[in-house]
């Protein structure tokens, strides 16, 4: 397609080109209670302050449910319940019998997928398509992994006597509510751990959920417990003395805090933080596929995700093809309803993280920046931010350094795979990264050369309960997944 007939095309929107019917998935699917307590030592619990906080849709800013705000007092309730459950039950129970609790979630989270994926986009703003097809079929197949390692422990580290370490506080994000609790949940248990997990502010409703499933699937009481609050319920966490190890997904702001606390309190820990992935096309990848590539890259769960394909590095000779072929894809997908099938583009979760992103996008402009938005119209409520690509950047700028986690792609060219790894390295980051090629060989010098926890090669943004996930560097530290995410949860002795 000639630069003429693009700038035509770009000038029609994409529903104009090809309209497609609404196919929204029912809100009706789901119960949402008006209001939810604490699960704590297998009931909800109301908190000892009798306060609640807001959940809303962040597509139509519509209120979902009002949720329990714990204070000291509650985090020390479902602390001593996780710790009577701990000795009383959970780590005297024989290992395949805690395998089988591990398989029964697993089960019933299948039975009800429909329901979890629903809730899902419906309190975090993403797109049905993915909650449905990636974060709860991800979920299950982490439950059904870690169940398996329960009674075979001695056989992951086999000539030592693995042994829990008690109770494991659990902090995660707002990105993968449903999916990050698994990656948590999961492994603790299998190891014979119990756990007081916080969810973030803006999406407590799929793990509140998950709190009536463990209770329904008759898990010893206190084995899990869910307290809900702000961000100093997770300071509280991280600083309790009962607790005996932390497990962190956010930033890296708060992940040093987590860090400080838990080596003061002598807590094992292990933080999953932010990231700023390279996702580099050498000039004889196949350019359509590495436009797939950097479209799943950057725009999956609208870039919030930590790790995100969210600089592209394109080499010299392909980039004019490249960047051109990228635009007229960008320009095909369909933002708005998340629980519209079609999809591709949902909500920004909340409005100050719309903020944040508008924020880099304004110092982006105010530096000369050239910026490019699809021309998908934004609905009228609700927080929203275009596919959006940000051209003639240099490696120092603001937003090719820091983590903007919204739909935005930084570009920059290379000529040599030298360049290409010392541009990739060059942020405070380490948690993942992308090659695109046809050269087998090229792969693992490039893979080699970028200190990252994670290089997809020819795909990006692929997850498998059986291989481990983490970061260097200001990424974070320890790894989830895999049988290197049993570790964590593990005192080992010869
Ligand atoms: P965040 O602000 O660090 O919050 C993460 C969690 O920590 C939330 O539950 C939050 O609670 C809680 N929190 C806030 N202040 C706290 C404090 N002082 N002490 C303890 N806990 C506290 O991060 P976010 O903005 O929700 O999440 C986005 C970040 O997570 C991004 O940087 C992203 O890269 C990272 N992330 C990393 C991974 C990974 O696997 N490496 C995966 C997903 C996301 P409230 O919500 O109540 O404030
Ligand atoms: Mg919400």
């Amino acid at each position: 397609m000639s630069e003429k007939e693009l700038t035509t095309r770009q000038n029609l929107r994409f529903d104009e080109l090809w309209a497609y019917d609404p196919a929204p998935e029912s809100p009706d699917y789901v119960k949402i209670e008006e209001q939810y307590n604490l699960f704590i030592d297998g009931k909800f619990q109301e908190p000892a302050s009798g306060r609640y906080f807001e959940t809303i849709n962040p597509a139509n800013e519509k209120l979902l449910s009002r949720v329990a705000r714990a204070d000291k007092s509650d985090l020390d309730k479902a602390v001593a319940a996780a710790r009577k459950a701990y000795e009383g039950v959970w780590s005297k129970m024989p290992a395949k019998e805690r395998g089988k609790y591990i398989y029964r979630i697993a089960r019933l989270l299948q039975e009800r997928a429909r329901e979890f994926a629903i809730l899902e986009s419906m309190d975090t703003g993403k797109p049905i398509r993915e909650s449905r097809d990636v974060d709860i079929p991800i979920v299950i197949a982490h439950f059904f992994y870690y169940a398996g390692w329960a009674d075979k422990l001695k056989y992951a580290f086999p000539g030592v006597d693995p042994r829990p370490l008690g109770v494991a506080g659990q902090i995660i994000p707002w990105n993968f509510p449903l999916l990050m609790a698994a990656w948590k949940i999961a492994p603790a248990l299998a190891t014979g751990n119990t756990v007081v997990i916080k969810p973030a502010s803006s999406t407590p409703l799929t793990l509140l959920r998950l709190g009536e499933l463990i209770r329904d699937a008759g898990l010893p009481d206190g084995v899990v417990n869910i307290v809900t609050g702000p961000g100093e319920i997770g300071n509280a966490i991280a600083n309790h003395p009962g607790i005996d190890k932390i497990a962190f997904t956010g930033s890296t702001e708060i992940g040093r805090t987590i860090q400080e606390a838990s080596l003061r309190t002598g807590k094992k820990y292990t933080l999953e933080l932010g990231g700023k992935a390279a996702n580099i096309v050498f000039d004889d990848a196949p350019v359509e596929e590495a436009v797939e590539g950097i479209v799943n890259g950057i725009f999956f769960n609208q870039g919030h995700v930590c790790c995100a394909g969210s600089r592209l590095l394109v080499q010299e000779g392909v980039a004019d093809e490249l960047v051109h072929k990228l635009k007229m894809r960008m320009e095909t997908l369909i933002l708005g309803d998340p629980l519209d099938k079609n999809t591709d583009i949902g909500a920004i979760n909340s409005k100050g993280q719309l903020d944040s992103i508008l924020g880099y996008l304004t110092d982006g402009v105010e530096s000369g920046l050239q910026i490019y938005q699809t021309k998908c119209q934004l609905p009228e409520k609700g927080f929203w931010c275009p596919p959006t690509l940000v051209e003639n950047v240099s490696q120092a700028h603001r937003i090719v350094q820091e983590e903007v986690f919204g739909p935005v792609l930084t570009i920059q060219t290379f000529r040599t795979p030298e360049e290409a790894v010392s541009l990739a390295n060059n942020t405070p980051y380490g948690l993942s990264g992308g090659i695109w090629t046809d050269k087998g060989s090229k792969i693992f010098k490039v893979g080699k050369g970028i200190r990252a926890g994670v290089i997809w090669a020819n795909t990006f943004n692929k997850f498998d309960p059986t291989s481990p996930f983490g970061g260097y560097k200001e990424s974070g530290m320890g790894r989830e997944g895999g049988i290197h995410g049993l570790l964590p949860y593990l005192e080992i002795s010869q």
